[in-house]
């Protein structure tokens, strides 16, 4: 079965409401997780987490703001390129690194990976790949984080096998097996935090979970049908998209067999 590590990379800031509605203007860590995600056939990173590049892409100019809308903390450290150096675990050593969404917080160690297999949303990636200035910062995505020939390592997950999901995993029934996963890695479709927005259930010894990335900032937005601030729209891809998966997950969580992991979940 596979086995998920949990990595930390950098945090930001912001005000519990943000995240979720009536939480109150109390300022709170979100932590930038990924995901090493181990299975018989191969071995995937699930984002990047926070990275110097994001600080150095940040520092001034138009995409300074986003900094200062969401303060980041991070220790060059905590890279996650770092971490798993430090575990004996080469960037070579990876099948892919998989993107959940291309958000700064999600991308911005990807330059420490140059030239590995990425993996991601083609659709999500259409709609981002040109933005640039104004556009590019309302949609979180920051340019300068995407390294030289990114597109020669890159496959979109559409091309990949999609299957009919085991019925447990209701009421998701498609998905798309990862290759190299034996069946242990299903990549679907989050749709409307962000462009190409994706989830993988991943069956582990204790059951299937679910990385569930940015589809909510806290659990509670799932458990009880809370959305975030209205605010938070703004950055919002599809708000009814959005609420639409929020529904999903309250069944999956409902129906008790799948646990559910958020991407900045803790704080909340
Ligand atoms: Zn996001």
């Amino acid at each position: 079965m596979a086995t998920i590590t949990v990595f930390e990379a950098g945090y930001c800031t912001h005000a519990a409401c943000m995240a979720l509605r009536g939480a109150g203007m109390k300022v709170c860590r979100f932590p930038a997780r990924a995901y090493l995600i181990d299975t018989a056939g191969g071995r995937f990173l699930w984002d990047t987490g926070y990275a110097s590049h994001f600080i150095d892409h940040t520092r001034s100019g138009l995409f300074s703001w986003y900094r200062r809308v969401t303060p980041v903390y991070f220790d060059e450290r905590e890279a996650v390129a770092r971490q798993l150096r430090e575990r004996g675990i080469r960037t070579r050593d990876l099948t892919a690194v998989i993107l959940s969404h291309f958000h700064g917080d999600h991308i911005a160690g990807l330059r420490d990976f140059e030239g590995t297999p990425t993996w991601l949303s083609g659709a999500g990636w259409a709609d981002t790949r040109l933005l640039k200035g104004i556009r590019a910062l309302r949609k979180g995505f920051v340019p300068g984080l995407i390294p030289p020939d990114f597109e020669s390592s890159m496959t979109a997950i559409e091309g990949f096998p999609r299957i009919e999901l085991p019925a447990e995993l209701a009421p998701f029934t498609h998905g798309y097996a990862a290759p190299g996963a034996d069946g242990e890695l299903l990549i679907v479709e989050l749709p409307g935090h962000a462009a190409g927005h994706l989830g993988a259930f991943v069956a582990t010894a204790s059951g299937w979970v679910l990385l569930a990335s940015d589809a909510a900032w806290s659990p509670s937005s799932y458990r009880e049908l809370v959305g975030p601030s209205r605010l938070a729209h703004i950055i919002m891809d599809e708000p009814a998209q959005y609420y639409a998966t929020l529904r999903m997950l309250n069944r999956l969580h409902r129906g008790g067999r799948v646990s559910i992991c958020l991407t900045h979940e803790g704080a909340l």
